[in-house]
């Protein structure tokens, strides 16, 4: 997994759980800040974090506002998230996660939704055969993007594919998928629509009318992300409660020493076995449209 590795803190499926990641020489970094944006700057090539495995639904994210940005699972209202099974789809239906580097800045309006950004890396949601890992850090081809409205903000979902994918090479942009996978791309509106609906949240709208854009679009969506990065590493822009400790970022006021790192990770509990998943997440939900 490109020389990156992760290390385990508390039990997953608890609030104490995190992931912390380290770098192939083994010191500490963070996985937002450090992992380079870029596999392969000349051919389009994105590193990702692999948040969430497909088919799993806990919800697992890169903390943003914890040093060294650890993976840990989202809570809400003290209660551990789980995403629901929205019938016919089981937890999440791709390997999710973030590209390292970008920020959807919530004080930039989009120009294309209208909307803000989230404040949070942007999403990929990567479509290749494999399951991955929580924590893989893998390379991915960009192919398409979708404009979420989430509650009113701007939520880019980037689709892409695994490079090692054997069928990588097939996939050269969103018309690919459409043709070589049939029915993906409509599930993927299909569950970003509905997947909060279980939790009383009303469906969630799209910019586009719901419809993909191509790799090219997709690609530029990124780099403005990226760019927005830049400036909160810089701290040009006000980030707020995210936190920017970095180890290696050239010029970032926030970049600190591996011995500051290694503090934070030694404070956190040991690892600890996995808790079971709640029962509750193991139904499916029947949607029925009024
Ligand atoms: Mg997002």
């Amino acid at each position: 997994m490109a020389g990156y590795s992760v290390e385990e803190r508390a039990a997953p499926h608890s609030l104490e759980y995190r992931l912390f990641f380290k770098d192939a020489a083994g010191c500490y970094i963070s996985p937002f800040h450090d992992i380079p944006i870029y596999a392969d700057a000349g051919k389009n090539v994105f590193n990702m974090v692999v948040e969430v495995p497909r088919w799993t639904n806990a919800k697992m994210e890169i903390a943003t506002k914890d040093p060294l940005n650890p993976i840990k699972q989202d809570v809400k209202k003290g209660k551990l998230r789980y995403v629901a099974n929205v019938f016919p789809h089981k937890g999440y239906i791709w390997n999710y996660g973030a590209i390292p580097q970008t920020w959807e800045d919530p004080g930039h309006k989009d120009e294309n939704t209208g909307c803000c950004g989230d404040n949070d890396p942007i999403d990929v949601c990567e479509i290749g055969s494999k399951v991955c890992s929580r924590g893989e850090v893998i390379k991915v081809k960009v192919l398409g993007t979708l404009a979420l409205i989430d509650e009113g903000e701007t939520d880019w979902k980037i689709i892409a594919i695994n490079v090692e994918d054997p069928e990588a090479g097939s996939y050269n942009d969103i018309s690919d998928v459409r043709r070589m996978k049939p029915g993906y791309l409509e599930a993927t509106v299909d569950w970003f629509r509905r997947y909060k609906v279980p939790d009383g949240k009303p469906e969630n709208q799209f910019a586009f009318n719901g419809e993909f854009k191509d790799k090219d679009f997709a690609v530029n969506v990124i780099k403005s992300t990226h760019e927005h990065w830049k400036a909160l590493i810089a701290k040009k822009t006000d980030g707020g409660e995210i936190n920017c400790t970095n180890l290696t970022v050239s010029n970032s006021p926030f970049c600190c020493s591996q011995e500051c790192a290694k503090a934070t990770v030694d404070a956190a509990p040991p690892c600890k076995a996995a808790n079971p998943i709640p029962p509750e997440v193991d139904k499916w939900f029947y949607y029925q449209k009024n």
